[in-house]
């Protein structure tokens, strides 16, 4: 079935659960970058979470941005995440790669590192964006992020995070779930979560035998009593095209914009979000300085009137 989020709530309300399949915009990072299986799984992790955590924000106009840096081989990680369900980011070391584990798994740790932080930035549309910082546990992401949850937003949360690559590198399944206790949660409650997780077998374990049901099934074998407030889709999407291309480019002062006109006939301008190459020709890239040079003109007429009228 295609990838899908189940927000849902359960124990009367006290427990908040989403539930995300992420195999194929995990599978679209895979093929859009290039990556390599560990490096497949590190930035999938956290396109899985971040789809979640943007479901998580109230306002269609929010967005977030998570930032991973653990001094691995990796490098940075960096992705955004929309209230929509999109998500999109990439990785500075696509190549990345260690051995596996002794049980064959993805040493996402190692490539990651632990020695640096996690840092969550929410724009939220007010005159400053949100940001908490945490240090990395252990570079495996998912503890990473229930450690992130439980400081930053002081929301005692559970996370349970994996995508399981093929030996070809494909995607076979990816998923994540978040299981956040609210503030009226009972003792009781927490010792049925902790039953519940202690059951539960590997994310892309789960996402396999679920792979023809709707999510609403895993919440409602996880929880009897779950009460499941939306399904929605996700995706790996990043909202950059030609037009915004060019806005940057006319940002650029005209002497480079000719130096790419004389130079290089043309430029190519790389997303770095999504990889998407977007071509500019000698005379895209002139029609693009002619007006840059006659906004120009028409600020300093502009200036020279307000200047003269202040003499005047
Ligand atoms: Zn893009």
């Amino acid at each position: 079935m295609k990838d899908q989020l189940v927000k849902a709530l359960a124990l009367e309300g006290r427990v908040r659960l989403y539930l995300v399949r992420s195999t194929d915009l995990v599978e679209e990072a895979r093929n859009r970058f290039d990556l390599n299986p560990t490096p497949t799984a590190a930035l999938g992790r956290v396109l899985s979470v971040a789809s979640i955590m943007g479901a998580m924000l109230k306002d269609s106009h929010e967005m977030l941005t998570i930032n991973i840096n653990g001094g691995g081989p990796l490098g940075q990680i960096v992705v955004d995440a929309y209230p929509n369900g999109d998500v999109r980011g990439f990785v500075s070391n696509p190549l990345a790669e260690a051995d596996s584990l002794n049980n064959g798994h993805l040493n996402v740790g190692a490539i990651v590192g632990n020695a640096g932080t996690l840092t969550v930035t929410k724009d939220l549309h007010m005159e400053d964006n949100w940001s908490g910082t945490v240090a990395l546990q252990s570079g495996e992401i998912g503890e990473d992020f229930a450690y992130y949850f439980t400081l930053s937003e002081q929301t005692p949360t559970a996370v349970s995070v994996g995508v399981k690559v093929e030996p070809g590198g494909q995607v076979k399944a990816a998923g994540a779930m978040v299981l956040q206790m609210m503030p009226d949660a009972t003792d009781t409650d927490i010792s049925i979560c902790e039953h519940v997780l202690s059951g539960l077998k590997p994310m892309s374990t789960i996402m396999e035998e679920y792979d023809d049901s709707d999510l609403s099934a895993l919440a409602k074998d996880m929880f009897e009593d779950a009460n499941v407030l939306s399904v929605q889709d996700v995706a790996f999407s990043c909202p950059c095209s030609k037009e915004k291309t060019e806005r940057v480019l006319s940002s650029i002062a005209p002497g480079e914009l000719q130096e790419m006109i004389d130079e290089d006939h043309g430029a190519e301008v790389t997303c770095n979000f999504c990889n998407t190459t977007y071509q500019f020709s000698e005379e895209e890239l002139q029609k693009i300085l002619d007006e840059n040079l006659k906004n120009l003109a028409e600020t300093k007429e502009l200036e020279d009137s307000v200047d003269s009228g202040r003499r005047d």
